[in-house]
């Protein structure tokens, strides 16, 4: 037995490399980020796919060089599709990417501490709860008030509708009449959310929405008024703050006035917007947002970290660790009263990713100087190009709350959903900028995203210039096409 053991010892044992081979790995690693970091300015937003893009290496007995991953990678994943570290990414709403992110991540992996457990990590969970209790403070939320790190906005939703769900005492008996009230523009992840949670045969009241896209609190009120009196049972509110269509924040402060009323659970997502509350010009806009009982956050997107990151804040702690918490038998050593509260407890998640780690490398080594600074240029770039797009020929939606608005080419062309269509398909088959198209009640609209941390006034006047060209470009074709 024991010569049985030494062999496997010897192949084992590959899995730990001598320093020489990291050496190496690190150093090809640090070669590939390097020439993605340096070369972005020249690479595109968005790249059609090869027309075969199958992968090439299989999984085998035996080890490959790090040169053919790197190679597979460089080919078939990084030079396909969208690019979302490129600073042309203008579309849906785009990530970031900051570099220190990912010697967070690298740390993470490397050490990798074990976040899910006070007990286990008593430093990687302050680090965590230190990051929520900063957002927190953000919110306007008082001191303890705590949520979770996820992997992004849609669980974080889903963590927030939960703990909804159970403190309000939604279970099956009631669910069929329960009243959940949103805008036609909250986030399609929030639905999502309702029927992952069993809430999937609640009633959703969908509010209109006023000229700016915002929650119409009037109809809200005559809505809640109503279903009460129909002995309905509303239970809670979702508002957004920065929609994904056309970045419009609700009226947070009055929606919360008529949370108060009508006891509902007011949550806000916050997902794409919420860090704009870190410039103060902009403050205003977010106001009632600290009077609400939980908002999802990402970080992955206003504080420009790579994807898989976003956060759920609830100011009831208690209620969010009475949905996520339990009790196992295995589990019994770390079941105490400690100082600090585990994420394992107030998520569906037990084994996690220390996904602090790549939070708070970038705020540590930046300060947030930059990051403010950052966001109050994304709004006024987006602002320009508002601007800019109506004196070329563009009609607009309305004044942008944040740094997403919504433009169509004014043309004389029969069809012009079919125009703005083409429009869209140029800058794509250019690829030098990435813009996404929406509909609302029933009409196309392109949109302009601007969040990548790489996106600065060169990418804005680029984009433009690129429009005009397939202003030009559509009007020639539809002109062949018509004679
Ligand atoms: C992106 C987004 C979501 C979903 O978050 P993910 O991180 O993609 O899961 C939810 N709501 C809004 C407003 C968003 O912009």
């Amino acid at each position: 037995m024991n010569d049985k053991i030494q062999q496997l010892e010897q192949l084992a044992r590959q899995l730990e490399p001598p320093q020489q081979q990291r050496d190496s790995w690190n150093a090809e690693v640090q070669a590939y980020a390097d020439d993605f970091i340096n070369h972005i300015e020249a690479l595109k937003a968005y790249d059609e796919p090869p027309t075969d893009g199958q992968l090439s290496l299989a999984i085998e007995e035996e080890g490959k060089p790090m040169e053919q991953l790197l190679a597979e990678i460089r080919s078939k994943v990084d030079r396909a599709g969208i690019n979302p570290a490129s600073g042309g990414h203008l579309g849906y709403v785009p990530g970031g990417g900051v570099f220190p992110a990912a010697l967070g991540d690298y740390l993470a992996a490397v050490t990798n501490r074990y976040a899910g457990l006070f007990f286990a990590n008593p430093g990687a969970v302050r680090i965590e709860n230190e990051l929520i209790r900063w957002m927190c403070e953000l919110m306007g939320y008082p001191k303890g008030s705590l949520g979770n790190l996820a992997s992004g906005g849609s669980i974080a939703n889903l963590i927030a509708i939960t703990t909804a769900r159970d403190f309000r005492g939604i279970k099956a008996a009631k669910v069929a009449k329960a009243v959940v009230y949103l805008t036609g523009q909250a986030h399609h992840c929030v639905q999502k959310a309702l029927r992952i949670a069993g809430l999937g045969e609640a009633i959703i009241r969908y509010i209109p929405t006023d000229e700016y896209f915002r929650m119409d609190t009037k109809r809200l009120h005559q809505q809640l008024e109503m279903d009460r009196f129909q002995g309905l049972e509303p239970f809670m509110v979702v508002g957004s703050a920065g929609t994904t269509d056309t970045g419009a924040i609700d009226p947070l402060d009055e929606i919360a006035n008529l949370s108060e009323q009508f006891g509902l659970w007011f949550h806000v997502d916050a997902a794409y917007g919420g860090f704009f509350l870190l410039v103060d010009e902009l403050k205003d806009k977010f106001r009632g947002i600290g009077r609400s009982d939980s908002v999802a956050i990402d970080p992955h997107k206003g504080l420009f970290l790579p994807y898989g990151l976003g956060a759920v804040l609830i100011k009831n702690v208690q209620a969010q660790y009475d949905s996520h918490y339990y009790k196992a038998n295995y589990m019994q050593d770390a079941q105490q009263d400690w100082e600090e509260a585990s994420p394992a407890d107030l998520s569906p998640e037990l084994t996690k990713h220390f996904r602090g780690l790549r939070m708070w490398a970038p705020l540590q080594l930046f300060g947030l100087k930059p990051f403010r600074a950052a966001l109050e240029e994304k709004v006024m770039l987006c602002r320009y190009f508002y601007q800019k797009a109506q004196e070329s020929g563009f009609e607009v939606g309305p004044d942008p709350d944040l740094s997403i608005m919504i433009f169509r080419y004014r043309t004389e062309a029969q069809n012009s959903t079919r125009f703005n269509e083409r429009l869209v398909e140029y800058v794509r088959r250019d690829g030098r900028v990435f813009l996404s198209s929406t509909t609302i009640d029933g009409k196309y609209w392109i949109r302009l995203a601007v969040l990548s941390f790489r996106t600065h006034i060169r990418e804005i006047e680029l984009c433009l210039e690129i429009l005009k060209t397939a202003v030009q470009q559509v009007e020639q074709e539809q002109a062949v096409t018509r004679k």
